[in-house]
């Protein structure tokens, strides 16, 4: 028995997308399937709209980058993705996980983003949602320094 491919197993980020669109009453149209892509295939990471603009015209796609935008705001509230403040003007997008949450390390001189998961600081922050009658569900935290590379310098 060979497993059905997994984006197109139920309950899957594409299907939800697909519902998601179905029940806001919008097409599933090739520009959302394209842009829904790059932010799912989480390679790079944290992609901004006009990087995903720039990846899809050079694949060949003729998109613009108004429509990137309004499709990744969609994402945005589908649950799908979220929407990163990593300390530029414009927002940054990742596929939303079933992760708990994590952490970026964004370095403040090559712009470098790496991300990092901690125990402890899950732990803390659920007591500091415990002392705020508070129920954390996840996190997302950024810190902004120097990468390795850079502080070497
Ligand atoms: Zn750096
Ligand atoms: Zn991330």
């Amino acid at each position: 028995m060979t497993p059905a491919p997994r984006n197109r197993a139920k309950g899957s980020p594409r299907s939800k997308f697909g519902a998601f669109l179905r029940a806001a009453r919008l097409k599933k149209t090739r520009t959302r399937e394209l842009v829904f892509n790059e932010i799912f295939s989480r390679s790079p990471l944290h992609l901004n709209a006009a990087e995903v603009h720039e990846r899809l015209r050079a694949k060949g796609h003729r998109v613009s980058l108004a429509t990137v935008y309004r499709t990744l705001k969609l994402m945005v509230r589908s649950g799908l993705a979220s929407a990163l403040d990593l300390g530029e003007d414009h927002s940054h997008y990742e596929p939303e996980t079933n992760r708990p949450g994590h952490g970026h390390l964004i370095c403040l001189s090559c712009g470098r983003v790496r991300e990092f998961e901690h125990q402890e600081l899950r732990a803390l922050l659920a007591r500091v949602g415990e002392a705020e009658v508070f129920h954390m569900k996840k996190y997302s935290l950024q810190v902004f320094g120097a990468c390795r590379e850079c502080r070497d310098k």
